[in-house]
């Protein structure tokens, strides 16, 4: 202050504008000096200390103030509240130290919007305390100046929180600068971005597709692309980036390319996921309908192999073995990418620990990978079939049986570049385990399934189903190659005894040994095959037409040899034989049922010549086998055309000498060959089951005749009818009802009539024969044992059953009153009989001898032509009419 105050005042001459009037506190300008300060086009001030001395038009405009009120009250009374005291004190300030002062401020302007002023002042030099200012409008300058540093940093803070990185690129291709989130995207500064204008991050793949788009986009400014890229993070993995290019080289404000771009590696993942899981269901599906469908275990499988390799970048390729029924080895279950020589040198590859990943994931149960075959202790032994098929890192999984956990198969799954699976590829194995475990598990059940449907179970050996589709190709094989072929017919000698005296377990233990030994004396190629009960058939291929007979009949020799040797039993030796008939064929032309037909002939005539034995189906049985198909024909057209008829013979008491019934005996009345008796056609019409329906007619013609008889002979209530009945019959579940219905019918009691079976029928099933007497017993028809004596049975064996009559053999009678032993079984016959409550029929009495005979003995009654032979019934009923006795 005291510098100014001693300032020295302008020397005379220099241009005063005007005086300060102390006195007055007031500046006043001279005529001029006020004529420019009011001509500027600014506002000018002059303060002194707190008081404002001068104010030209300008400030007056400025403000809006009048000059009065601006002189008066002080030209800061004319600013914004807030700012007069800032604006007072830097003017006090600039007044002290003599110094400039430049700033800006509002005016007090209410309502309005504000209005900035920008005021520069300076201590008068010479006038001490004199302060003098100019003030400018900048509230344009100032607006606009805030508005663009506030949009900027709105701006900012907008791309620094953006999802997408914004990019701007030079003319010339280098990045000028980029946003916060290519730094998030891509794991890279966003400044080590700048001035790049290489592709290095970007995918390999992508790199043509993007050059060519940011190309075409910076040739038409205003124009935009849109680009997917994929670019390597800074760890290692691939982002996928979405992408929009702008080309703004012709804005002023940028003059470069803008892109947008956008991590949608989430998005196009989760889309990939989708993709993948929708064709995964896809592929599930078909594989399941090839499942349904029983199609091809190995096409089921290569599908599967399929389902992996086919969506995967990294060209897998897949395999599945699978693990045999032992547990021992692998077998390729599929390998659609791998060539034959792949698959051949693994095949059979041991379940073990240290066999390649299969064997040893097989083995262990676990996965097992292998990073590079070329260089795994696993894979030591196989690193020439790796290298010669490209593998280099694979692993193998175990595929589990749903049903028990088995392993039974395992997947492998191989790369052409040594590492280990990514956990996508493990996942995408482990979605198909499954599937491969129900197509594996499927086959063998139906594997399973066909063997139970062509083996018998009993000897594991070809049934007869399996046998004959066997035979039928080898007689497509001996045709091709003109070779012969021998079935032989096995049919057991004495099996019946032995099942039935050491029971059924007995005997199945016994066909299980023996078809054991059928199988080692004969070649490996030969088949055997249960035909049946105690019936085997077996098939010998590959037989020179010229010798084939005599190594047909060297097979028959083992195989007899071979059954000859005892089995043990319940700690017992058991011996048996078998009759084998043999059936050649030399060309191949010959029908499977033909063949076996004849071999089925050649067996029975072995049986017949003494068993143990076996015969070649010739020429004569040929002739007989066709004559009996002939008979067999005949048959069948006898019952339809009545041919049949029925015989009566008496059965006489020897109580009272009456006839007390009659036995019905069959005829065949043959329009060629006259009346034919049963021994001509009963064992064929028994071995066709014709048996069966025709001894329902005998049943009902006898029981009409018997009713008849019963009429029309006054006090013969008592007469009785005796029916033959054959094994088969005893086998008809419905056999007893029919004979009830039968009865009630004709309206006979059930105890007229009798009902006779054989003792060998007895014996050959006991079981069946038992059940069927029981039920006829219960509907209270009599049993008669037929043929007593020649069944092998001891007379114990008659408490089995629940009889009501014997019949003595024939053969026992005729011999009666000249062999003493013969009399002496009838005796024990009869004595047994009776004590049993049985009575005793003799058969077949042609003399008085043996009439007396019986008679001496205490049979009951007798039949036989010494009183009459069979008859039509016409003939009986007139002798029937001239009184009961007949002795
Ligand atoms: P079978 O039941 O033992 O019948 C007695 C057989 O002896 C009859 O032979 C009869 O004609 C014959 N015969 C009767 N008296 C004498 C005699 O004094 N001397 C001799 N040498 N023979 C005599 P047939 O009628 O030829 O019948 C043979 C066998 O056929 C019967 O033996 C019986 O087992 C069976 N058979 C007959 N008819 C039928 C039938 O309807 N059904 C069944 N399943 N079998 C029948
Ligand atoms: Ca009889
Ligand atoms: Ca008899």
């Amino acid at each position: 202050m005291s510098d100014r105050a001693d300032a020295p005042r302008p020397a005379t001459g220099q241009a005063q504008l005007g005086t300060f009037d102390e006195s007055k506190a007031a500046f006043a300008p001279d005529r001029l000096g006020a004529v420019v300060a009011d001509a500027a086009p600014v506002g000018l001030f002059i303060a002194a200390g707190a008081s404002t001395v001068f104010v030209n038009d300008g400030l007056v405009e400025l403000t809006g103030r009048t000059r009065s009120e601006l002189l008066t009250l002080g030209w800061i009374g004319a600013l914004h509240a807030d700012d007069r005291a800032r604006v007072r004190a830097e003017l006090t300030r600039a007044a002290n130290d003599a110094s400039e002062l430049d700033l800006e401020c509002r005016l007090d302007q209410p309502g309005g919007a504000p209005h900035w002023i920008r005021v520069r002042a300076r201590a008068a030099p010479h006038e001490d305390g004199l302060l003098a200012g100019a003030v400018i409008d900048v509230t344009d300058a100032k607006t606009s100046d805030v508005g663009v540093r506030e949009r900027e940093a709105e701006l900012r803070t907008l791309l620094e929180h953006s999802f997408d990185a914004i990019t701007i690129i030079d003319a010339d291709g280098a990045v000028r600068t980029t946003s916060a989130s290519s730094g998030r995207i891509s794991g890279h500064a966003p400044q080590s971005w700048i001035g790049n204008r290489t592709a290095d991050e970007i995918h390999p793949d992508d790199r043509d597709e993007v050059s060519e788009a940011f190309r075409e986009c910076a040739q038409t400014p205003g124009s935009t692309r849109r680009v997917q890229l994929r670019i390597r993070h800074a760890d290692g993995h691939w982002v996928t980036i979405e992408a929009v290019v702008a080309n703004h080289l012709d804005d002023p404000a940028v003059r470069g390319l803008v892109v947008a771009a956008r991590d949608v590696t989430a998005q196009r993942d989760a889309e990939e996921a989708l993709r993948a899981s929708e064709r995964r269901h896809r592929d599930q599906a078909h594989i399941l309908e090839m499942i349904a469908n029983s199609e091809q275990l190995e096409d089921i499988l290569a599908e599967i192999c399929r389902m992996i390799e086919s969506p995967s970048d990294a060209e897998l390729r897949c395999t599945i073995w699978l693990v045999d029924e032992e547990a021992q080895r692998l077998h390729p279950g599929a390998a659609p990418s791998f060539p034959a020589s792949f698959v051949n040198a693994l095949d059979g590859l041991p379940v073990k620990d240290g066999a390649a990943a299969c064997g040893t994931a097989a083995a262990r149960a676990e996965t097992v990978v292998i990073r590079d075959a070329l260089d795994d202790p696993l894979t030591a032994s196989y690193v020439a079939v790796a290298r010669d098929h490209d593998v280099r890192g694979y692993w193998s999984t175990p595929v589990f049986a749903a049903t028990d956990g088995r392993v039974i198969g395992t997947f492998a799954t191989y790369l052409r570049e040594p590492r280990g699976p990514t956990p996508a590829e493990e996942s995408a194995v482990e979605s198909v385990l499954q599937l491969a475990a129900m197509a594996i598990e499927r086959h063998a059940f139906e594997n399973r399934l066909a063997h139970q449907a062509h083996h018998d179970p009993l000897t594991e050996l070809p049934n007869r189903a399996l046998f004959h589709e066997l035979l039928e190709h080898a007689l497509a094989r001996a045709q091709r190659a003109r070779t012969g072929l021998a079935v032989l017919f096995l049919d057991l000698d004495r099996f019946k005894v032995v099942n039935d005296s050491l029971g059924h377990d007995a005997g199945d233990a016994l066909l299980a040994v023996l078809a054991r030994r059928f199988e080692s004396v004969l070649r490996p190629g030969d088949v055997v095959s249960r035909f049946g009960g105690d019936e085997f058939t077996i098939l010998c291929e590959d037989l020179e037409p010229g010798t084939a007979a005599r190594q047909a009949n060297a097979v028959a020799e083992r195989l007899i040899q071979a059954v000859r040797e005892p089995v043990v039993l319940d700690g017992e030796d058991q011996f048996l034989g078998v009759s084998v008939g043999i059936a050649l064929a030399f060309d191949g032309s010959e029908r499977p049922e033909d063949l076996l037909s004849d071999a089925d002939s050649a067996m029975y005539r072995a049986k017949e010549r003494g068993r143990g034995r076996s015969e070649i189906f010739d020429e004569t049985m040929r002739a007989r086998a066709q004559h009996r198909r002939e008979i067999e024909n005949a048959l069948h057209r006898a019952v339809s055309r009545d041919e049949l008829r029925v015989f009566y013979q008496p059965i006489i008491s020897l109580h009272d000498g009456q006839c007390v019934g009659v036995e019905a005996l069959l005829r065949w009345q043959h329009p060629e060959r006259g009346l034919l008796a049963p021994r001509q056609f009963i064992t064929l019409a028994e071995e066709t089951g014709l048996i069966v329906p025709i001894g329902v007619w005998v049943l009902e013609t006898a029981c009409v005749q018997v009713a008849e008889w019963r009429r029309s002979q006054r006090n013969r209530g008592d007469f009785r009818l005796s029916v033959n009945l054959s094994g088969r019959q005893l086998q008809s579940a419905e056999l007893a009802s029919i004979v009830r219905n039968t009865l009630e019918t004709v309206g006979l009691t059930p105890d007229a009539l009798c009902v006779e079976i054989t003792e060998s029928i007895l014996m050959d099933d006991a079981d069946a024969g038992v059940g069927a007497l029981k039920a006829l017993k219960a509907i209270g028809a009599r049993v008669s044992v037929d043929d007593f004596g020649t069944g092998y049975s001891s007379l114990g064996y008659l408490r089995r059953f629940p009889v009501d009559e014997v019949k003595i053999d024939q053969s026992f009678v005729a011999e009666l009153g000249t062999d003493p032993a013969d009399s002496a079984i009838v005796a024990a016959v009869v004595n047994l009989g009776h004590a049993l409550g049985v009575s005793v029929v003799g058969e077949g009495v042609e003399t008085e001898i043996q009439l007396a005979a019986l008679r001496e003995l205490g049979a009951d009654a007798v039949q036989g032509f010494l009183f009459a032979p069979p008859q039509p019934a016409g003939d009986l009923t007139t002798r029937l009419m001239q009184g009961p006795r007949w002795i």
